[in-house]
């Protein structure tokens, strides 16, 4: 592991991927990824409000659909989905692997009038840490791509399939990584703005994509800049491993529709139903 590794990921407010930036491809990475300054600039890349209205009531939707009621939100990041959630009156437990990440959900649920349930997991041990079984398990934001090896996807998917009701479905949404891949999105394509990322002066762009990498750079007003290396997940690779996990049926919507060309939607949303 490198070198930045070896400190602890909660006293660091700068980013540190060392020389060779693009040979960071390691699972546990996004605990350092996620420091301190990043995380305090993530609401102006999400933009609350921008956010709630270009998603608008979709998840509700479908997890009202599929009469779930309690929700875990296992990428809570800074408490946007866990926050509407208990607003539609859902019962959550909001997990997250980054002690920054929760601390900031929690304060953000606070000041909306909201006390966050939060658990800091690691998928990989979601098990162990939670106990319970829930109707729905959400994991948004482009979280799953932070998973660099194959074993520990197929072990994230086990532990949230197990940690599901008997009828309960798993959302779990991704970039369209094969458009980037395959050339199909446009030059330097920045697939931000429209859905996900809403905030106004941020950009987030692919500044390198190989079959193992997608390494994206957010520069900030003031010319503030992060990085996130992750793994560009293929669509058809994670219906693969749903299923091989258990899922028996999975469900893929391109920008919260249900028909679309392949190469246009920025983002993915699968909805995996257990039985
Ligand atoms: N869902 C939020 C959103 O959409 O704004 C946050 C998304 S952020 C891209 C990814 C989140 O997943 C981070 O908060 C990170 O700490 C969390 N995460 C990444 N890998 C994880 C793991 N193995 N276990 C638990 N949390 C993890």
């Amino acid at each position: 592991m490198k070198e930045a590794t070896q400190h602890n990921p909660i006293f660091q407010r700068t980013q540190d991927f060392g020389a060779a930036p693009t040979d960071v491809r390691e699972t546990d990475h996004y605990q350092y990824e996620y420091v301190h300054d990043f995380v305090e600039r993530w609401d102006d890349l999400i933009d609350w409000d921008g956010r709630a209205a270009s998603e608008g009531s979709f998840f509700i939707d479908v997890l009202k659909r599929y009469g779930c009621q309690s929700v875990i939100d296992a990428a809570t990041g800074t408490g946007f989905h866990s926050v509407q959630l208990l607003k539609a009156g859902f019962e959550v437990a909001s997990i997250d692997g980054s002690p920054q990440m929760l601390a900031k959900a929690f304060e953000n649920a606070r000041q909306r009038g909201m006390i966050l349930s939060t658990v800091h997991s690691d998928w990989r041990w979601l098990s162990r840490d939670v106990v319970g079984r829930y109707d729905a398990i959400i994991c948004l934001g482009n979280s799953f791509t932070h998973i660099f090896n194959e074993h520990d996807r197929r072990r994230t998917l086990a532990e949230f399939y197990a940690m599901l009701k008997h009828e309960g479905i798993l959302i779990l949404d991704q970039r369209n990584y094969d458009a980037l891949l395959d050339g199909k999105s446009a030059p330097n394509q920045t697939p931000g703005h429209k859905y996900y990322y809403c905030g106004a002066n941020v950009t987030a762009e692919p500044e390198h994509v190989d079959e193992g990498l997608a390494r994206f750079r957010y520069t900030f007003p003031g010319d503030e800049v992060f990085h996130l290396n992750m793994f560009p997940l293929r669509k058809a690779y994670v219906h693969d491993l749903m299923h091989q996990v258990g899922f028996q049926s999975v469900t893929t919507y391109g920008d919260f529709q249900s028909s679309y060309k392949e190469s246009d939607p920025d983002f993915f949303i699968h909805v995996a139903e257990k039985s």
